[in-house]
């Protein structure tokens, strides 16, 4: 994938990434406003409710104390009673008595027999006598009203805020009605009166409860259980509007918080590949390439007749195996200066042992890229010029993966070989078409891969490989390097074969220069080179 594309392509996930929890938090944001809504509207209601409850109760306590005084109604000792009974129900604006189509006194008035205050019929008269009047003038205050409430002759007022000033946020509207008369008698201040009574003959007959949403409010209707009145609050969407941006936000911050992360995570995860390889660019450009030393030796008598020399990334401190950053080199078009810094680092740590033993020798891998022109081949040249040390000391290791243009393969191969480096074919077996190559291509050895060592003597498949590719490379004149021999066994069975040389851990692991010296020494077989 091009790296524009594949860029893009990251942008994309890591920006649905972060949206994605964006858009649950803004979601979860709105049912959970509107669950509050709901949550408050009920608890508003249920007060509002109890309000009334309690105002009612007071009202008709009153109403009964009255009806036990055995004064003179309006005596001077009557009125003291009333105001008794004002004082002792803190929701009652006044008491007194009335009859004959008006008001003949009260707690608050005093004797007015002399003045006209006349009462209209009531309002509302219930089969247990009490009469309502809901909507008065209060006496004191026109503008003001009242609510009067009275049985045989003793009446209450009540202020109808009294009914309604239950706090809460003024965007809310609250009523209460008198459910047998079906007549509101008390609503919040500024309240939509026409709204509130659509809301409560749209809901009377329901069972009340939960808050409905309809398309511009919310409303609850609560009915007393053993008054006849009800509570309607409506809570107009705009105001649930106001509540859910601010919860907006809140949930663009939880949706922001739990995005941004996963979106720079699905960015680095994606983007690691490109920022692995530019760390490996990096790494080049400083030369932090490291070589280790692998034994090749001689099967017939163990005599370490060469190395191979494989590459090492020193990153952070640690050594990363060629497996994981040869590929991403390729891709990147980095492997010809990594080609090119092994041999500087094997003409340097290997020079002198190399020019004091010139039947010893290092055998370099090289990339697809290497294999496309003779670039390496000029440099190698130029390196080993007046050097002291023998092109056939430098050996070269390609494997099928550089075979991909078999033409130029095949010449830059067979340029390699004139000039005197013997060419292996590296990792034999694995590709697809060895043995066609094997036809083609002229080499002088062939290493036969770690995996048909592995399963020598075994019943597997492969086993039956190994003993092929080494009669064939026989009839064909080649050298035979067997790789990644572990045990003896495996030496011994090699050896019956006729394989010349082996590689593997059993001789020894792949080294440092400096090791490699003391192995040698330790390996000091006749014809084996002493330490540099
Ligand atoms: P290769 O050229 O086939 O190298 C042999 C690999 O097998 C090495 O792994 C070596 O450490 C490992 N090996 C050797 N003997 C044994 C054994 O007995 N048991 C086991 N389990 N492993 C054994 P390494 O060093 O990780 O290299 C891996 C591959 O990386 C090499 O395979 C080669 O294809 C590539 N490579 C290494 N150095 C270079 C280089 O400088 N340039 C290029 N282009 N490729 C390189
Ligand atoms: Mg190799
Ligand atoms: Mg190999």
């Amino acid at each position: 994938m091009q790296r524009s594309w594949f860029l893009a392509l990251t942008i994309a996930l890591a920006t649905l990434a972060t949206l994605f929890p964006v858009g649950i938090g803004v979601f979860m944001a709105q049912l959970e406003a509107n669950r509050r809504e709901a949550d408050q509207l009920a608890v508003f209601a249920d007060a509002a409710l109890r309000r009334g409850e309690a105002v009612m109760t007071q009202a008709i306590s009153a109403i009964q104390d009255m009806e036990q005084l055995r004064d003179e109604p309006c005596s001077p000792s009557n009125l003291v009673e009333l105001r008794r009974i004002t004082y002792s129900y803190r929701f009652l604006q006044d008491a007194g008595v009335y009859g004959r189509g008006r008001r003949l006194c009260s707690a608050l008035l005093g004797p007015v027999q002399a003045r006209t205050l006349p009462l209209p019929p009531p309002d509302w008269r219930t089969p247990d006598g009490y009469d309502f009047w809901f909507d008065l003038a209060n006496p004191f205050s026109a503008p003001r009203r009242t609510i009067l409430m009275g049985r045989n002759g003793n009446h209450v007022s009540i202020d109808p805020q009294v009914f309604v000033d239950v706090v809460d946020r003024d965007t809310r509207m609250l009523a209460v009605v008198h459910t047998d008369a079906g007549r509101i008698f008390a609503t919040t201040q500024g309240a939509n009166l026409a709204r509130l009574q659509r809301a409560y003959a749209d809901h009377a007959y329901g069972p009340g409860g939960a808050a409905r949403h309809e398309d511009d409010a919310a409303v609850v209707l609560r009915k007393s259980r053993n008054m006849p009145f009800a509570v309607v609050v409506l809570a107009p969407r705009a105001a649930l509007l106001t509540n859910w941006r601010a919860l907006l936000v809140g949930g663009l911050i939880v949706g922001l918080a739990a995005g941004v992360p996963l979106g720079i995570l699905v960015w680095r995860r994606a983007t690691r590949r490109f920022s692995l390889e530019g760390e490996l660019r990096g790494a080049v450009r400083r030369h932090e390439m490291a070589v280790h030393y692998q034994p090749i030796v001689a099967l017939s008598d163990n005599r370490c007749v060469g190395v191979e020399a494989l590459v090492r990334w020193r990153r952070n401190g640690r050594l990363v195996r060629p497996n994981l950053f040869i590929p991403m080199a390729e891709n990147a078009g980095l492997i010809q200066q990594i080609t090119d810094q092994v041999l500087e680092i094997v003409l340097t740590e290997l020079g002198t042992l190399l020019r004091r033993h010139p039947s010893f020798y290092v055998s370099i891998n090289v990339g697809a890229e290497d294999l496309k022109s003779r670039r390496f081949l000029t440099v190698l040249n130029a390196r080993l010029r007046d050097s002291g040390i023998a092109p056939a000391q430098i050996r070269i290791e390609a494997t099928e993966r550089g075979f991909l243009e078999p033409d130029v393969a095949r010449d830059t191969i067979q340029a390699f070989r004139d000039a005197g480096h013997p060419v292996y074919i590296d990792d034999f077996g694995t590709g697809y078409s060895s043995l066609s190559y094997l036809e083609s291509f002229k080499v002088d050895a062939l290493k036969i891969d770690k995996s048909f060592v592995d399963t020598m003597g075994q019943e597997a498949a492969t086993s039956t490989v190994a003993p092929h590719i080494i009669a064939m490379a026989r009839s064909l004149g080649l050298e035979v390097v067997a790789e990644g021999i572990e045990d003896s066994a495996q030496a011994d069975y090699l050896r019956e074969q006729g394989v010349d040389y082996g590689q593997g851990w059993l001789f020894g692991r792949p080294l440092p220069a400096a090791e490699l010296a003391q192995f040698l020494s330790k390996n000091a077989a006749p014809a084996a080179p002493a330490p540099a």
